[in-house]
């Protein structure tokens, strides 16, 4: 049925890619199997305030770049870290959220105190991450464990196959709130990051509507809302 005094025009799709296994960012409710988080929640506002209809498609962290590149995808909204290296080949919205690294270990290790002790230990990551490049930084290639998703990283933590994990410091928290309190964070924070949407080089237009979008939604207190949601605090 239609609705009386809307008028019903055809949105235009905007196909976004998300690597959905980084809570609390992009990963499937266990109740609904439906997709959630707080980047989830953010582009559905986005989309609605620019008048896209989202097209949300999950994809190995890995493989979203490309993904862009190709044009599969219009946009990527992924806890995706803005860095020079990946400006080179794609464009980021204004950003988003602040975010760091971090060092988790086992609760047991008494070894491991930061990042500096990370030399010549066995560390699993997540592939294509800022976190593998600090890894990389910090000990031999050889000793480092690549994994598609972040949960696999964290597994691998826990079954003691490795010594340490370095990735997102609100995934490694979230991740140790949710129950896993056989892991804990060392150190400091690492490197202040901030998190952008992605979008191809050409697609300028794109661009500039999810900026806009983000401004409304940062100044109409919506972006606040679904922050506190996530976060238990003001942005
Ligand atoms: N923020 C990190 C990066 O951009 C990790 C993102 C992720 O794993 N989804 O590399």
């Amino acid at each position: 049925a239609k609705e009386t005094g809307k008028q019903d025009v055809a949105k235009t799709k905007l196909v976004v890619g998300a690597d959905a296994t980084f809570a609390p960012f992009e990963f499937t409710d266990p109740a609904t199997g439906k997709y959630t988080g707080f980047d989830v929640e953010l582009i559905q506002a986005i989309c609605e305030e620019a008048g896209y209809e989202l097209d949300f498609r999950s994809m190995g962290f890995d493989g979203l770049i490309a993904a862009l590149q190709t044009n599969q995808i219009d946009a990527v909204i992924s806890g995706m870290t803005i860095t020079e290296d990946r400006k080179k080949i794609v464009n980021f919205s204004e950003p988003y959220y602040k975010s760091g690294l971090v060092v988790a270990v086992q609760e047991k290790n008494n070894q491991i105190k930061n990042f500096d002790e990370l030399q010549g230990k066995k560390i699993a990551v997540q592939s294509g991450t800022t976190g593998a490049l600090h890894a990389e930084k910090a000990t031999s290639k050889d000793k480092i464990t690549y994994f598609t998703s972040s949960d696999q990283a964290m597994l691998e933590l826990k079954n003691g196959a490795v010594d340490a994990v370095v990735m997102d410091y609100p995934v490694t928290a979230y991740f140790i709130q949710q129950g896993n309190k056989d892991v804990k964070m060392v150190g400091e924070i690492l490197s202040a990051e901030e998190y952008g949407i992605a979008v191809p080089k050409e697609k300028t237009e794109t661009l500039e509507k999810i900026n806009t979008a983000l401004k409304t939604l940062k100044e109409n207190g919506k972006y606040g809302e679904i922050y506190k949601k996530w976060f238990g605090e003001e942005p």
